[in-house]
């Protein structure tokens, strides 16, 4: 069982959406905006393959106690604890860290109260990331050309290429977090929990944010978070079917210093001969995901006669057999590699191979097997002339 609790932070005055009352509490499609948050956040429990054991999910408003009755009758339906904030958002996620002390989760994930269309995919995707890391953050590129102001004149152009937009939720190792929150200075107040985080020198990942996932700020935002919400509950109505493909590679032993494998290297006296990196395991999975979407094979859209991809690492084939799934709306379900082979031994690598596979495809490492087997010394597999690896990916596709 892992316990994840969530903080939502809900602590501000939320005046600058116009009106008297709090944005947190104004509605969208007929309900708070809180609640929808709520909504948003509690579909976390439909990641039931994100670790072997289930989720145990706990959620806590941190709130301004002069809200207190809004709050209660905006939240009617969920199980929350409810907890006073202070007087700055870091004295607020403050209180709601110390409020989880006596029975402490094994993450913490903290979000914004004004942020209603946090994706299933973004939450699944950070918490994959616990998995490598102490803390994850959702980040978007900047399309928009950036000026630095001094009052209202331009001072200077901003290079935005190195600058990142950073929502919620972020999360975190619950007992790194609370102690980053135990050293942090009374009285400093930080943007974000990521540069509590960072203050404290945790290992941080990010993954991709989402456009829809944006801060009701201003009154026009309301409009746009309704027309979003009009838009979910018609792409939710959405049917899916499942698909499954194949894929199967060999590769010639030769001398050699160790061989790639499932995106790892493996020292050995040996190597695979290839005109990439050879990584067996990699290409029969590839192939698996261009047959599920009936996409041609990895020979079609990497040809071995173009000297580009010479010595290439086979994992950015992998990552572009991910992007035109996706470009299908399609997502990947399960993956399934088979390695066939007398040498090397498989079991020692099995885990470093899961966890970079599931880095490179995104799918928590749940989702994701490898298996070895030997051909009892029959056949070139059993000659030890060359390995073979067979895959079988399965994905869903919108119909
Ligand atoms: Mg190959």
């Amino acid at each position: 069982m892992v316990k994840l609790a969530q903080i939502i932070v809900a602590g501000g005055k939320g005046l600058r959406a116009g009106g008297d009352t709090p944005k947190q509490y104004s509605h969208i499609g007929n309900k708070p905006l809180i609640y929808r948050t709520l909504e948003a956040l509690s579909k976390v429990e439909s990641i039931q393959d994100f670790h072997p054991d289930s989720l145990e999910v706990s959620l806590i408003i941190v709130h301004d106690p002069a809200h207190t009755d809004m709050l209660q009758s905006a939240v009617k339906g969920y199980r929350v604890s409810k907890v006073h904030g202070g007087e700055t958002r870091t004295e607020s996620v403050r209180a709601g860290i110390e409020s989880l002390k006596d029975n402490p989760p094994d993450y913490v994930l903290i979000h914004d109260a004004a942020r209603p269309f946090v994706s299933v995919d973004c939450l699944a995707d950070l918490l994959n990331k616990m998995q490598t890391h102490q803390a994850a953050v959702p980040v978007l590129p900047i399309a928009d050309a950036v000026k630095s102001f001094v009052g209202n004149e331009i001072q200077d152009d901003v290079e935005r290429g190195n600058l990142r937009r950073v929502q919620t939720p972020q999360i975190f190792h619950f007992k790194d977090i609370e102690a980053a929150y135990q050293d942090l200075p009374a009285g400093l107040s930080l943007p974000d929990d990521i540069a509590v985080a960072r203050r404290a020198g945790l290992s941080i990942a990010t993954v991709l944010g989402d456009e829809h996932n944006f801060k009701v700020t201003y009154p026009s935002d309301f409009e746009k978070a309704e027309t979003l919400l009009k838009m979910k509950s018609m792409s939710d109505q959405k049917t899916y079917y499942t698909a499954t493909g194949s894929g199967y590679d060999v590769h010639r032993y030769t001398d050699g210093d160790g061989i790639w494998l499932c995106g790892i290297k493996i020292p050995a006296p040996y190597t695979l001969l290839g005109h990439s990196d050879a990584d067996v395991g990699l290409h029969a999975l590839t192939d698996a995901i261009f047959g599920a979407i009936a996409d041609g094979d990895i020979g079609d859209h990497f040809p071995p006669s173009d000297p580009k991809w010479k010595g290439a690492r086979s994992d950015q084939f992998l990552d572009y057999a991910v992007k035109r799934l996706k470009e299908r709306g399609g997502k990947l379900q399960h993956v399934d590699v088979t390695l066939i082979c007398e040498k090397p031994k498989v079991k020692p690598h099995r885990e470093a191979m899961r966890t970079r596979l599931s880095e490179i495809i995104g799918l928590p490492i749940s989702r994701i097997s490898v298996k070895a087997t030997t051909t009892e010394k029959l056949g070139f597999t059993g000659r030890e002339e060359g390995m073979a690896a067979s895959a079988i990916a399965t994905v869903s596709l919108p119909e």
